[in-house]
């Protein structure tokens, strides 16, 4: 087996701060060379190549990236590796380029930075670590009347290091925005291994360049993001959610265009006829085939959601929906309607 002197000893000097949250062991570094994507291969060569580092703080990532620099050998930040192109699952095919690029490189997993360190209710913040899911920021904001709405398909695995370093949105990006929108403050380590905060934690912050909007969507090109100030948004108290299946576009769409006049929809997903039909024979779902359009509206109230589905169902039909399903979100099919999607 040949050796490389040069990871061998960033292996020895990372185990020495790190001690075994280090590893070369080609099964550690199999399990986090792959990424979402069924594109990925593992070279053989993986433990000649790589260490698996696993860092706990912004002081820790900051000697690793400076042993890094100091041996010429890059750094890739990693949280849960969902992304599908170009991204932390690094030596995959779909990131071509890196395999080919890299000869050598320190996979950086933030998996041990995972705290929710601060929900403040009354600033309307939290204060996480780059390693927490956005499923568990959530599922820590239940006792409380706030939410943190970005939402893409990923999120009960997506860790939001990863979420602000790719800038990802989900279906309420309509709505809310995307990360990018939700960042009001960051922790960095640069690629010298200094350590900056950007922003701060208010909604009015405007004194000097904005390094933290820069670094949302950079995809740990920049530094290694070790901290993020969210900001919280009161989650809406009901919601009603209507399937509407048309036989032309264009009724659909008109449809559409008059739900939408004086209100944003949090989620306006349509699916075109074909792939429908698609659907609904894999799924086997007893739904008839058309132009379909599934629309969730915020409501004040349980009773104010029921009295817009009602509206939402007559308008519908008389722009010429030959199916619709409602329900709100205290309703069992309310998930079940979103089956489809
Ligand atoms: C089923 C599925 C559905 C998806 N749906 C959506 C969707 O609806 N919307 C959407 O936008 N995306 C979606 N994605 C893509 C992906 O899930 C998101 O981009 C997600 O936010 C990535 O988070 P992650 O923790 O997995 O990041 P990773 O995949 O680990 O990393 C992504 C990128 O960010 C960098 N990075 C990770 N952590 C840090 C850090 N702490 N500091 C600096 N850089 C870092 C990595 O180097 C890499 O370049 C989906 C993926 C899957 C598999």
């Amino acid at each position: 087996m040949v050796r490389d002197k040069i990871i061998e000893r960033v292996f020895e000097e990372l185990s020495s701060i790190l001690g075994r949250r280090v590893s070369r062991d080609p099964v550690d570094l199999g399990l986090h060379a792959i990424d979402a994507s069924s594109y990925y291969f593992i070279p053989k060569d993986l433990s000649e190549r790589y260490v698996l580092a696993v860092p706990k703080d912004a002081e820790e990532v900051s000697e690793v990236i400076k042993i890094a620099g100091k041996h010429g050998v890059s750094v890739i930040p990693q949280g849960s590796s969902t992304d599908l192109s170009m991204g932390s699952g690094s030596i995959s095919v779909t990131t071509a380029n890196q395999i080919y690029m890299l000869e050598r490189g320190i996979i950086l997993h933030t998996g041990m930075m995972s705290s929710i360190e601060e929900i403040s209710e009354t600033d309307r913040v939290a204060v996480v670590e780059p390693g927490v899911r956005i499923d568990s920021l959530n599922e820590a904001l239940a006792e409380t009347d706030l939410f943190f709405p970005v939402d893409p398909a990923s999120a009960r695995a997506a860790s939001v290091g990863g979420a602000i370093a790719t800038g990802a949105g989900g279906l309420r990006g309509a709505k809310y925005g995307t990360m990018r929108d939700w960042v009001l403050g960051l922790e960095f380590v640069d690629g010298l291994g200094r350590i900056h905060r950007t922003g701060c934690r208010t909604v009015k912050c405007r004194q000097g360049y904005d390094i933290t909007r820069l670094m949302v969507g950079s995809e740990g090109t920049l530094g290694v993001i070790t901290k993020a100030v969210l900001k919280l948004w009161p989650r809406p108290a009901a919601i009603s959610r209507l399937m509407a299946v048309f036989n032309d576009f264009t009724s659909l769409y008109r449809f559409f265009l008059g739900v939408r006049r004086g209100r944003v929809p949090l989620i306006a997903e349509y699916m075109e006829n074909r792939v429908a039909d698609k659907v609904i024979r894999t799924l086997g779902l007893g739904i008839p085939v058309g132009h379909t359009l599934i629309l969730d509206l915020e409501a004040g109230s349980e009773e104010e959601a029921e009295k817009l589905l009602k509206t939402l169902e007559k308008d519908a039909k008389d722009a010429g929906a030959f199916y619709t399903a409602t329900a709100t979100d205290r309703d069992r099919s309310f998930e079940e309607i979103y089956r489809f999607r």
